[in-house]
């Protein structure tokens, strides 16, 4: 099916007209990569008056690089991610989630930003980079930006601490010293598919070999993306070993929220956690110490 007519198209250059736009009032929707917003226009399940076309908006598709953050802008494609140096080095755990979100096409145009405002508890971009403690750059026309925690904004499902006015402009990521690692394990009925469950790991150690801390991220658990709080205290100051991270598993497993829905049961749903757990600390750990690529 065609979309209903959208009434205005508007495809600023700048981000002050964007801003503008959006606080004009009326049914006026931020289209990003488009690939989850134009399934639900083609399917008239949703018809905005007014379509602002964030892509040719300057400086909003970079990734920047300081000595304690990366700043990745609001037009920052998942193929972007998945292939950038400073990223595949130190926030690896967002490069492995990156590459598993669907197919190339869908990569080359989908956004980092788009995913998260969008809510999805599926998204394979939520876990991740909870699990690397990221932040939420949101602007507003005539206000100053406000920077919210990722473990905040996510409110879900498809809901999250952002105005219709409002708009994220960059996700930050803070940058650790010293020795860190990332992975990503994520589970779904067939390759690159929805998210049934997944875990984004983000380890670092200090001289001795000691877990500095271990951040975990989880997707696909009804209502939202969700850490797990409980199982990084335990991890925190002790000495990687299979045992701990089998029980890191359990901890977690016994922590999280989550429901049935028509890809897995909730009980399914936590024994994936238990044995996904120690399978993300391991590779993580690994790739902190140099053993694994
Ligand atoms: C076939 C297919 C398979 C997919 N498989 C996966 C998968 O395996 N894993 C996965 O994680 N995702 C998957 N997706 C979703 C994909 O990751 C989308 O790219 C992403 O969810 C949305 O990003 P977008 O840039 O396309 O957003 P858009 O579709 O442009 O927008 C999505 C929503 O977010 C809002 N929005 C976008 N950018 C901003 C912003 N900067 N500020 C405020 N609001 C904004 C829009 O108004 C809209 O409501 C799949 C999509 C398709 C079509």
């Amino acid at each position: 099916m065609y979309p209903n007519a959208i009434a205005h198209y508007h495809a600023p250059t700048e981000l002050a007209d964007v801003l503008a736009l959006l606080a004009a009032g009326g049914e006026a929707k931020v289209i990003a990569g488009g690939q989850t917003l134009m399934p639900l226009l083609k399917s008239r399940l949703y018809s905005p008056a007014t379509l602002v076309d964030l892509n040719r908006v300057r400086g909003l598709g970079a990734i920047e690089e300081h000595p304690d953050r990366l700043v990745l802008g609001a037009l920052v494609r998942h193929q972007q991610a998945a292939t950038h140096p400073v990223v595949r080095a130190r926030c690896r755990v967002l490069a492995s989630a990156a590459i598993k979100v669907a197919d190339r096409q869908v990569r080359n145009r989908g956004t980092l930003a788009g995913s998260l405002a969008y809510g999805d508890y599926t998204s394979d971009i939520a876990p991740a980079l909870l699990a690397l403690g990221a932040a939420v750059r949101i602007a507003r026309h005539g206000a100053a930006e406000r920077v919210v925690d990722l473990d905040a904004f996510l409110v879900g499902p498809f809901e999250c601490d952002l105005a219709r006015e409002e708009l994220v402009t960059a996700i930050e990521i803070p940058l650790e010293p010293g020795a860190t690692g990332g992975a990503y394990v994520k589970i779904g009925r067939v390759a690159h598919d929805r998210v049934t469950v997944s875990v984004g790991a983000h380890v670092a150690l200090d001289g001795a070999g000691r877990l500095r801390f271990a951040r975990l991220g989880f997707g696909g658990l009804s209502p939202r993306a969700q850490r797990a709080r409980a199982a990084e205290e335990l991890l925190a100051g002790r000495t990687p070993s299979a045992p701990l991270f089998a029980e890191a598993g359990a901890v977690a497993a016994n922590g999280v929220k989550t429901r049935s829905d028509e890809l897995a049961s909730a009980e399914y749903r936590t024994q994936l956690i238990r044995v996904t757990v120690p399978q993300s600390l391991e590779r993580a750990v690994r790739r902190a110490r140099g053993d694994l690529a």
